[in-house]
């Protein structure tokens, strides 16, 4: 995931939690990470709890305030654990990720996280275009910030993946998608099996084609799986139209 995508943590009093938002970020293929005002840093307990990810660290911007953090950025999401006095535009994670990730292939946004005991100030978050809450439980519902970094980023990967594989599922799969009609095709040899075989009862039909349909409907059919299901079919035909096998005698 591109650079564009910048994580502000704003005054982080425990730099373990800093290393803990590092090691979080690059699993989900995020590296810029920039640091407002943190109470210690570079910290030991940021390099040991970074584990890897220690190289985020080393690059991590440090600035002064929110404004200098996000200067640059077109889009500012904030996160609260909390609802706030003024409701904003407030978004779920995936949807924070479906604004996010493509706006990040034009231009630099930011994902604003708050300090540990108080989050983030109303104005720091009325500096942000959408605020974003993990649905945590109401009774409970402070992450440690760590984990809220690792939820939101894993939100963005997921998107990144999606955006990758819709490309590579029209261009990689090595057969034609079936056409309905060749679906409608497998429907009706199969109905015609299944009430050969006793399954269904022609005068008492009931749901069970629909319900067949449904499951297949799941999946997305290619030509060659449809035509070896055809194919089971036919050789279930042609064992039934031979005369059964004649057992030894004894
Ligand atoms: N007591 C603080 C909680 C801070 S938790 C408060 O009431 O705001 C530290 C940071 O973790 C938060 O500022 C936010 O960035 C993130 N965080 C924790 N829980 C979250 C949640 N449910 N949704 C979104 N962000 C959350």
């Amino acid at each position: 995931m591109s650079d564009n995508i910048l994580v502000v943590l704003v005054n982080t009093s425990h730099p373990g939690n800093i290393g803990s938002a590092a090691r979080a970020m690059k699993t989900m293929g995020l590296s810029n990470l920039c640091l407002v005002a943190p109470d210690q840093f570079p910290h030991e307990f940021a390099t040991s709890r970074a584990a890897g990810a220690d190289d985020l660290l080393e690059r991590a911007r440090v600035v002064q305030t929110l404004d200098e953090a996000i200067a640059d950025c077109a889009l500012v999401v904030g996160t609260s654990a909390r609802g706030r006095k003024i409701p904003w535009p407030l978004l779920n994670p995936r949807e924070c990720a479906e604004r996010l990730f493509p706006e990040s292939r034009q231009h630099k946004v930011a994902l604003v996280f708050g300090r540990e005991d108080r989050g983030l100030t109303n104005d720091e978050l009325a500096r942000c275009h959408y605020h974003v809450h993990i649905p945590s439980d109401p009774e409970y519902s402070s992450l440690n910030l760590g984990a809220a970094v690792q939820v939101l980023s894993y939100e963005l990967r997921r998107e990144a993946l999606a955006a990758e594989g819709a490309a590579s599922v029209a261009t990689e799969w090595d057969a034609e998608y079936a056409t309905a009609g060749d679906v409608e095709g497998y429907f009706t040899h199969l109905q015609q099996v299944l009430e050969q075989i006793g399954f269904i009862d022609p005068s008492h039909p009931g749901q069970v084609m629909t319900r067949l349909r449904r499951l297949y409907s799941r999946q997305r059919l290619d030509k060659i799986e449809v035509n070896m299901l055809r194919g089971v079919l036919s050789e279930t035909q042609r064992g039934l139209s031979e005369p059964p096998a004649t057992q030894a005698e004894e």
